[in-house]
């Protein structure tokens, strides 16, 4: 049967928001379609050497750039992070995007957690990749001064040389870098792997690919031959 479902995890403003005990919180947003080793690596490094209470994964229901990715799926891909995190408390699933209008930029969210979180002192966790695209986002001057960047190397993006290009369109930048392997692994590479029934070598845990393969809304992705 369906074991869960988009009322689950969309949450209307009526729903109590999720209670935490943390003071310190590292928030990181992501399409997550599907997680994967490297989200689930910079999130535990970040952690140990931000000193956080928490890191929560923030799922994006529409993310803005991405057309491509529907409302629809965002159970789905809130169920394959809660897969992803499971055993590690102190990284947390919070499908708070839910109750924002879509698409949900980043400044209207960091807004809405300081709103809805008043206590806890927030940080943000980019790759560089999207570091690099900081600029071009809605109210990226603003964001900036309302939040401190936490930084993971991508592949194509040194972080130093990143950074510098950055802070000369956005003087307010206030970043900090983790310190990763490089791991050169994307959610597009994954998903095209997945789709033509290629294997992901782990680099999607298997706890992640049981959700996956049982796809969005409860209709096996692929038709049902997959355990
Ligand atoms: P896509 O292939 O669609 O771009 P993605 O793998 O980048 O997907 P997202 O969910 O879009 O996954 O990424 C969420 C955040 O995680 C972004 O800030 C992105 O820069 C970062 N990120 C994802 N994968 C890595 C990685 N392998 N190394 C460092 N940062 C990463």
């Amino acid at each position: 049967g369906v074991w869960y479902t988009e009322s689950d995890f969309h949450g209307s403003q009526a729903d109590p928001l999720p209670a935490t005990s943390a003071k310190r919180v590292l928030l990181f947003g992501g399409t997550f379609d599907p997680p994967h080793v490297g989200h689930l690596t910079m999130a535990q490094l970040a952690y140990e050497q931000t000193g956080v209470d928490e890191v929560w994964f923030l799922p994006a229901p529409s993310p803005p750039h991405k057309a491509d990715i529907a409302d629809d799926t965002f159970a789905w891909r809130v169920a394959m992070v809660s897969a992803l995190l499971r055993g590690r408390p102190h990284l947390r699933t919070m499908p708070l995007e839910a109750r924002l209008p879509r698409p949900s930029y980043t400044i209207d969210t960091v807004k809405a957690c300081k709103q809805w979180y008043p206590d806890v002192d927030f940080m943000f966790l980019l790759g560089a990749d999207s570091l690099a695209h900081l600029p071009t986002w809605n109210g990226a001057t603003e964001l900036c001064s309302l939040i401190p960047i936490v930084v993971a190397a991508r592949a194509g993006y040194p972080v130093a040389e990143t950074v510098a290009a950055v802070r000369g369109a956005l003087p307010s930048l206030q970043v900090g870098v983790i310190e990763m392997p490089l791991l050169d692994v994307s959610s597009t590479w994954l998903r095209q792997r997945l789709d033509h029934g290629q294997d992901t070598c782990e680099l999607v845990p298997e706890r992640v690919l049981g959700v996956w393969w049982r796809g969005s809304n409860g209709v096996a992705k692929d038709g049902g031959n997959q355990a």
